[in-house]
């Protein structure tokens, strides 16, 4: 029997044989070559082809798999033995030589540093290589940032570290943000935690492939615990304005703390880390304030309310609903669930399951696997997805697909929904998008939506509603869907950026007068009229396909540091993007959205905001968001 509870050097042959053969070969060799020095481990025809999550083989036969594990028994034996030294960081050629095997032989130059960066073995090269004492001795920086969510602890962390004064003011009891808030059933992260983490905070004990909201709002607790980052942080406390004041190029922050007190924190910058996704967003339904039972947001879950037994009514099938359903449907009495657009499906069999012991044995004891697993789901997932979400212009799909290689996605995605309702073809009809895969969120399945859909107990409406009544929701037909609780599971009011905080910029503008319900930022950071306003999570900066928002959360803090320390270095007061290079910026962004799946799509979603303009998200690579916030250009600025 293996033995997964021993470490690497009291493993026995067995015990390594059985890990390898659950093991990602794609990040085992590299890990092991890595480790051990020894390029043999990688050889040419063993070479993975990441031809995106579709192909579970990685191109590689069954042969070739056997022949790999084969090396990588022998290797991880070695390194057991002692044979073999273990080096712990790899230099920059044999690491490039690594990452080019593990990419399919793809041009990995373009990528080296920011996958070194990602991999995070050794050095956390995203440490700020400067400190604000020896760059300015005479003056103090102090930044508020907004929110001590994911990306709010992110740039506290590197601003500290830089020696910049830190001010969090956030408005929660504790740190985490979305995962401090959204605490429905089967709330959990829909990324894979390899990725969904910080490149400064790796973790190889993950208990889930995707973790649920109680081990998230651990780990981000533990960050800032970790980081000592919590003395920087008034909890309990909210911004509730800021003003630029034109004479000192600083801010005035006014806040509210607990217990009604108001104060003012002064400001050199802001850093606004307050999310795109947590204003909940409730329908404008005729009578909803009629209703006689409990009716709850799912990002503000009543725990008080007792769903045993109950007749519950769920509006909304998005992400976080197609969580929930199938988390409450046990509990309760009779479900109905109204549907207003049905959600496309990735079938994901890991999506809910514990990390199985061979793989928590090789991200505990073989050195670097946990980072090269890392690497190889950036590298699958993420760019390789692109593709099927381009428009080919010459593409005739109506409204159903964009290109050849959507229309592949859409049926491979179809064929999915036909077998989970191969008995029902009552729901299958209902389930089926009309829409382009890729112009709204996936939502990751295990079977649970068709185990849920088709339970007797559960009702699928697609009826439009009509009104609530006092006893439940009328659809258009007339038919009243009794119910006792009412749950919205109805999404954000994802457009209104920085709200409700009033923000006043340069000669008393007001920044959402400015907006106008379409907001726009350069880079998605900064705002001509608002100089040293820098936001995290900003305008554009969102994925629909390609991985993670902490990785986009990384990059955006790198360029603030970098605003920063320029700052420091020139004695600049404060920077303001110019208008001209916003506006080309922003054009550049409108045009490439338009060549993508959720750009031109009519389908509803909260990608678009009320203008009908693609306000959230990043058309490009992550490659070019890397690249574009890499160094400051000051000439893309106003100097104060
Ligand atoms: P959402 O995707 O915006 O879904 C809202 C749902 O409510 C949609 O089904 C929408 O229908 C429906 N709806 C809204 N207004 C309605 C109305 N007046 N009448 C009937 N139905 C109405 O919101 P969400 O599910 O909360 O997810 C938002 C985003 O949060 C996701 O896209 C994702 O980025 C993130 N999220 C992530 C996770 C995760 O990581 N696991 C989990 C949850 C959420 P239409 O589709 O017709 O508009």
């Amino acid at each position: 029997m293996p033995d997964f509870d021993v470490d690497l050097a009291h493993a026995d042959d067995e015990t390594i044989r059985a890990a390898v053969a659950a093991a990602d070969i794609p990040a085992l060799l590299p890990a092991l070559a890595a480790a051990t020095g020894d390029l043999a481990l990688v050889p040419p025809h063993l070479q993975p082809h990441p031809t995106g999550m579709l192909d579970p083989s990685f191109g590689l036969t069954p042969e070739q798999h056997d022949e790999a594990r084969e090396l990588a028994v022998g290797a991880l034996c070695r390194l057991r033995d002692a044979e073999v030294p273990h080096v712990p960081v790899p230099d920059l050629d044999r690491l490039r030589t690594l990452l080019g095997w593990a990419a399919g032989g793809a041009d990995v130059e373009p990528y080296l540093e920011l996958l070194r960066e990602e991999l995070g073995i050794g050095d956390d090269l995203r440490c700020p290589q400067w400190d604000a004492a020896t760059l300015a001795p005479d003056r103090t920086f102090r930044v508020v940032v907004v929110g001590a969510g994911m990306s709010g602890l992110a740039a506290a962390h590197r601003l500290r570290q830089a020696g910049v004064e830190v001010v969090v003011v956030e408005k929660n009891s504790d740190v985490g943000g979305t995962w401090f808030e959204n605490t429905y059933p089967g709330c959990r992260v829909d990324v894979s935690n390899l990725f969904y983490s910080y490149s400064f905070a790796q973790r190889d004990d993950w208990p889930e492939h995707y973790s649920s909201q109680t081990v998230l709002l651990d780990y981000f607790r533990r960050v800032a615990d970790e980081h000592e980052l919590r003395p920087l942080i008034r909890f309990d406390t909210e911004v509730t304005a800021m003003v630029f004041d034109d004479a000192t190029a600083s801010w005035r922050v006014e806040v509210l703390g607990p217990d009604g007190a108001e104060d003012v924190i002064d400001a050199d910058a802001v850093v606004s880390a307050v999310g795109q996704l947590n204003r909940p967003n409730f329908p404008d339904i005729p009578g909803m304030d009629t209703f006689a039972g409990p009716s709850f947001h799912s990002a503000r879950w009543d725990r008080s309310v007792d769903l045993a037994g109950k007749k519950v009514v769920v509006i909304g099938t998005g992400a976080s609903a197609g969580q929930f359903i199938p988390a409450i449907a046990e509990e309760v009495g009779h479900l109905t669930i109204l549907q207003r657009t049905p959600g496309w499906f990735i079938p994901s069999p890991n999506y809910t399951q514990a990390i199985e012991p061979a793989v928590r044995w090789l991200r505990r004891e073989v050195p670097g696997y946990t980072h090269w697993s890392r690497f190889w789901t950036f590298w699958r997932n993420v760019e390789g997805m692109m593709p099927l979400a381009t428009v080919d212009p010459e593409w005739d799909g109506g409204e159903r697909s964009v290109s050849e290689a959507n229309d592949m996605m859409r049926q491979l995605l179809t064929g999915y929904l036909e077998s989970e309702f191969a008995d029902r073809p009552d729901l299958l009809e209902k389930v089926v998008p009309q829409y382009p895969p890729f112009s709204k969120r996936f939502i990751l399945d295990d079977g649970a939506w068709a185990r849920t859909l088709t339970r007797d107990d559960v009702d699928l409406v697609t009826e439009r509603i009509a009104e609530i009544t006092p006893e439940g929701v009328r659809t258009a037909d007339g038919t009243l869907h009794e119910a006792d609780v009412i749950i919205y599971g109805t999404g954000f009011r994802a457009a209104d950026f920085l709200m409700p905080m009033k923000v006043v910029g340069r000669g008393g503008r007001d920044l959402h007068e400015t907006w106008g319900g379409d907001a726009r930022a350069y880079l998605g950071i900064t705002l001509p009229g608002f100089p040293n306003l820098f936001l995290l999570y900003g305008p554009n900066t969102n994925i629909v396909v390609n991985g993670s928002i902490i990785y986009f959360s990384e990059c955006e803090v790198h360029y603030v540091l970098g605003c920063v320390r320029e700052m420091l270095t020139r004695g600049i007061r404060a920077i303001d993007p110019r208008p001209e290079v916003h506006d080309a910026y922003n054009d550049r962004i409108d045009a490439e959205n338009l060549k993508m799946a959720w750009g031109v799509s009519s389908v509803s979603s909260w990608y678009k905001n009320a203008t009908g303009r693609t306000a959230q998200n990043w058309p490009f690579s992550l490659l070019e968001y890397w690249q574009q916030t890499r160094d400051p250009n000051l000439d893309d600025y106003e100097l104060l």
